[in-house]
């Protein structure tokens, strides 16, 4: 009630913000005159002019110095530019793509710039909006990235909106999958970059695997305009980014465990007050979509695998096996989870159906139903670089996005991203009626009754269109519908190519469209018809006439420049700007009266056949109606017997039925049930929220080293004092936990385990100290103290590393350092990505011990990362110390008077035994004999070599890239032992990143 009354007073939060919003957007109406009297070059210096301001705003200031104070200076610019740029990038809409920004939509783009989500409705032209923020933002030079749920929305819209950027001097690049690293330099070198989600992820850690700053695609993150923000950043949440590889496990056990499965006999748990008894061998929660083996199934399980107490450690993994199992065969169903396609198991999206091609469930899930389904179980992968969505979006410094359904998840964006929602009003009044639930007893009556509805509306001619939770569901409806005769389109997993074309024409008189959930999502559905999609489909039918004509010789193909292009099913195309208008302007006509028969059929209706999870699902579904002001209608048929109602309000429904008594085929208009509905749906979305949490937690453990690790391969790129780091630091570490070891402090100089101090000298310097006071190597421990001691050490190291960099020069010695480092880093980090990935798997057994799994999985991995970084400083040394330059004699050359000796007798010049600068973590234990050179040739062959690893690299990256391209790019990329390796080095993975895999 409060809420209400406080409401009242003071408005609610969105209306403030709303409020505080309004005067910017009569600023920016103030400019229009001004602006419309200009000419085009004119509008188009207006950008120059505006960066110059941005630019003198932040001079002085120095980047590595006060990176905030330099944030600080440019925003307030940007900020103070705003009503200017917004009102030119509405001046350039006009002229250019014949589209005035709305208010509602300067509104919207004011919300983006703030960093915040704008919730805007379906057709209120978000893609427009996106401009204002990105034109602006772009002004400081930094790179703007504009995310898309996929390929086609990120090349149509750079395509439609670039445009009006390039109209106003700006440059605008796609990301797309099947391009080479050039071309995706050359993207985010533009001002404003189109791409998705997965694209930017994994563009971020293929460059954190690179060896030269030249070879990154990237160049930061900074402003990002975020469409579809809710399928992005929740909906995609929960699978991290995963580049991964092959290991040598094996699959015998996926098998093994597979056939004992059927044997089992499931049970049913019941719970009371103070008991839960089971019955079986084991019991499925389908709500926590969990399994409990029971003790009597335990004991079966032990006889049928033929082992001894399951409980026992060498047994936690096929205990971890059958649980898997169980999951595979009683929860995970074919055609609802998974398809089964050309010998694969492909993931079926639950929230938008697609199949997820490459795609793979974790924790051996994946391999257990390939297991189930007889097919060929993949390797177990192992991971050289992981990201989630949510800490690779978190590295913005600005985040930003916008979505027709944004406010159910408002908590989960302010906690997980720190994203404040502001929800805008239309652009019209939203006419859309909005009918209250029809629930059924059964499915069965539920689904006769919609067949009887669609076939009604459809005599009626009103175009609908259908949401299915499942593509089981939508074709179940579609053979009811064929009976039925009446005529309609399915859209699927199965169709996903043609999405676009197929919704775009679902607002067509008389259409029924049957589609899972958000298929089609980022497509217009126009009333009677999308005549731009009507244009494409005509001339690329036209041009492949043409081809097969011009094939045989018939007619010449027309190109050349001043073409139009457009894409077509995820394909470009071109043809005259004439061709094009005239194709539009043909099927302009006939739609603009379709458009007013639909009109007075009523419009688009839309017709849910189930509640999904989530409710921001159903109300994407509904929003596809009532767009721009125009008619349309919903309803949603739902039955008891639903998974939602059956899962969480089984006895509630029970009850129910006994006290209303429900009659065969006659439906309740309930608004309990509804209410009902919701709950169970915010019921789910809180799990949700929690697994996506769950995910979140673990990998911010590792999101810390991660940082550190990635930042450290940065400074080594960047050219930090390596030598310092080498020689100073690291070894004085590694003297220091040696001395620690073998000569305490508190320990007399008598008890110091001198031997024990050389050998490990010698393991990781190579140099071979000794006790006395005879040779250059001896040490008098009788007389040094400890502190003494290192010292000399530590001199004596230094002056032998001194010297090797004196034979190769300093820029091959800072060359071979740097990769020698970053190697070894790699090496380590994707053993360390391994480790952590089975911590994960057996932290889960800690509950057992009492022990808070995200608290033990902290303390150890972080345990674990200290002992790499260890280990990284010993290695590191161990290769550039121990690297050995042999004189003339034969002999190593380790002093200043063998030097200079060496250097006397030229006419034998040295050679380097050792390790060249590969790519791969040179091994200390076996020296490669490099031929013998002059000390000069030995620089130039280093340089050489650069050059040549470069080359190989851009052609490695260019034909990587083009052998993939039928291949999707989705949330886990697989390397195969034989190809290239991700990092763009040329090599074989299996040579490089994936050495000892
Ligand atoms: P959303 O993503 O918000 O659902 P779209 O960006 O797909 O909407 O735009 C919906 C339609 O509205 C497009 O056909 C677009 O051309 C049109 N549109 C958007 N803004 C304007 C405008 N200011 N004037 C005219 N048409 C517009």
């Amino acid at each position: 009630m409060i809420n209400a009354v406080i409401a009242k007073v003071f408005g609610t939060a969105n209306d403030r913000a709303l409020k505080r919003i309004l005067p910017i957007v009569q600023q920016v109406n103030s400019h229009e005159a001004a602006l419309q009297s200009l000419t085009d070059e004119q509008l188009r210096d207006k950008t120059a002019e505006f960066r110059q301001r941005v630019a003198a705003a932040i001079e002085g200031i120095d980047p590595r110095e006060d990176a905030d104070a330099l944030y600080a200076a440019e925003k307030a610019a940007l900020d103070a530019l705003l009503p200017e740029a917004f009102a030119v990038v509405r001046e350039a809409g006009k002229r250019v793509v014949g589209m005035r920004h709305f208010d509602v939509q300067l509104i919207g783009g004011t919300i983006l710039h703030q960093g915040k989500i704008a919730e805007m409705k379906t057709g209120e032209g978000k893609t427009l909006v996106a401009t204002l923020p990105t034109y602006l933002n772009a002004l400081a030079s930094r790179g703007v990235h504009v995310v898309t749920v996929n390929d086609y929305l990120a090349k149509r819209d750079a395509e439609w909106m670039g445009k009006i950027y390039g109209f106003l001097g700006l440059t605008v690049g796609v990301i797309v999958h099947d391009l080479s690293d050039e071309q995706r330099r050359a993207a985010y070198a533009s001002d404003i970059t189109y791409g998705t989600n997965n694209e930017f992820g994994f563009d971020y850690l293929r460059d954190n695997m690179k060896f030269e700053l030249s070879d990154m695609v990237q160049r930061g993150q900074y402003y990002c305009v975020v469409d579809e923000v809710d399928s992005i950043l929740i909906d995609e949440a929960r699978t991290p980014l995963i580049i991964s590889g092959p290991t040598d496990q094996t699959t015998d056990k996926y098998v093994r465990v597979n056939v004992i499965i059927p044997e089992l006999v499931l049970g049913e748990l019941t719970e009371t007050v103070d008991s839960k008894v089971y019955t079986g061998d084991f019991v499925i929660d389908e709500k926590a979509r969990a399994t409990t083996v029971t003790d009597e199934g335990w004991e079966k399980i032990e006889k049928l695998l033929e082992i001894g107490n399951i409980a026992d450690p060498e047994n936690w993994d096929l205990k971890h096996h059958v649980e898997v199992a169980i999951k595979a065969h009683h929860l995970y169903k074919r055609d609802v989870e998974y398809v089964v396609k050309d010998g694969e198991v492909i993931i079926v999206d639950e929230f938008t159906g697609r199949l997820m091609p490459g795609r793979r469930w974790s924790d051996g899930l994946h391999q257990s139903v390939e297991a189930k389904e007889g097919v060929n179980i993949r390797k177990e992968d192992q991971t050289l670089a992981t990201i989630t969505f949510q800490n690779y979006f978190r590295m913005y410094k600005k985040l930003s996005g916008m979505t027709g359904t944004a406010e159910t998840e408002a908590a989960e964006f302010d906690k997980i991203y720190k994203l404040d929602i502001v929800v805008t009003p239309t652009n019209r009044q939203m006419l859309r009626i909005e009918n209250p639930d029809v629930v059924f007893r059964t499915t069965k009556e539920k689904y006769f009754a919609v067949a009887d509805e669609i076939s009604r509306l459809h005599d009626l001619r009103q175009p609908v269109l259908v949401g299915t939770t499942s593509i089981e569901k939508s074709e179940l409806l579609s053979d009811i519908l064929k009976k039925k005769g009446v005529r309609h389109v399915v859209l699927n997993a199965k169709f996903h190519e043609k999405e676009a074309e197929i919704v775009a024409q679902a607002g067509r008189l008389g259409m029924v469209t049957i589609a899972t959930n958000m298929a089609g999502r980022g497509t217009d559905i126009l009333l009677g018809g999308n005549s731009d999609f009507m244009a494409r489909q005509d001339l690329v039918r036209k041009q492949q006439a043409r081809a097969v004509s011009a094939a045989e010789g018939a007619i010449q193909p027309v190109a050349g420049p001043g073409m139009f292009r457009f894409y077509y099913n995820n394909q470009e195309f071109e043809c005259s700007q004439e061709a094009w208008d005239g194709a539009v302007a043909s099927h302009e006509a006939a739609a603009k009266a379709e458009h007013q028969e639909v009109l007075a059929a009523g419009g688009l209706h839309i017709l849910g056949t189930e509640r999904h999870e989530s409710r921001r699902v159903d109300n994407q579904l509904r929003g596809r109606a009532g767009r721009q002001g125009d008619p349309g209608a919903s309803r949603f048929y739902l039955s008891l017997e639903d998974d939602l109602m059956r899962i969480f309000a089984r006895e509630w429904v029970s009850s129910l039925l006994e006290r209303l008594g429900m009659e065969e085929g006659v439906p309740i208009e309930s608004g309990m049930i509804s209410r009902r509905i919701e709950a169970a749906q915010k019921a789910v979305e809180t799990q949700n929220f929690e697994s996506r949490k769950h995910v979140l937690e673990y990998d911010d453990v590792m999101n810390k080293q991660r940082e550190a690790v990635y930042g450290l391969r940065k400074q080594l790129m960047e050219g930090v004092d390596q030598k310092q780091l080498i020689t100073e630091d690291y070894t004085s570490t590694i003297m220091s936990n040696i001395l620690d070891e073998t000569a305490p402090e508190k320990a007399h100089p008598d008890e110091w385990k001198s031997e024990a101090l050389f050998d490990q000298i010698y393991d990781i310097f190579g140099a071979r100290f000794t006790n006395g006071t005879d040779t250059p190597t001896a040490l008098d421990l009788t007389t040094l103290s400890r502190h003494e001691l290192g010292e000399s050490i530590f001199d004596r190291l230094r002056a032998r590393y001194d010297i090797k960099e004196q034979i190769l020069g300093a820029t091959a010695m800072r060359y071979h350092e740097r990769i020698v480092m970053l190697s070894v880093l790699d090496g380590l980090w994707k053993d360390h990505l391994l480790a952590m990935d089975h911590l994960k798997e057996g932290i889960g057994l800690r509950g057992y011990a009492q022990q808070d799994p995200l608290v033990a999985y902290k303390k150890e991995s972080f345990d674990m990362f200290e002992a790499m970084m260890m280990r990284f400083q010993e290695d590191t040394a161990r290769h550039l110390f121990r690297m050995q330059i042999i004189g003339p004699d034969g002999q190593p050359i380790e002093s200043a008077e063998q030097l200079a000796a060496a250097q006397a007798a030229q006419q034998q010049p040295p050679t380097i035994e050792g390790q060249l600068p590969e790519l791969e973590a040179p091994r200390p234990t076996i020296p490669t004999k490099a031929p013998a050179t002059t000390i000069d040739a030995l620089e130039r062959e280093f340089q050489k070599r650069k050059e040549r690893e470069l080359e190989q690299s851009r052609q490695a990256s260019a034909s990587a890239t083009a052998d993939e391209s039928n291949t999707q790019r989705i949330a886990g990329e697989r390397v195969g032992r034989n190809d290239k390796c991700p990092c763009g080095s040329g090599k074989k993975f299996k040579n490089c990143h994936g050495a000892n895999a």
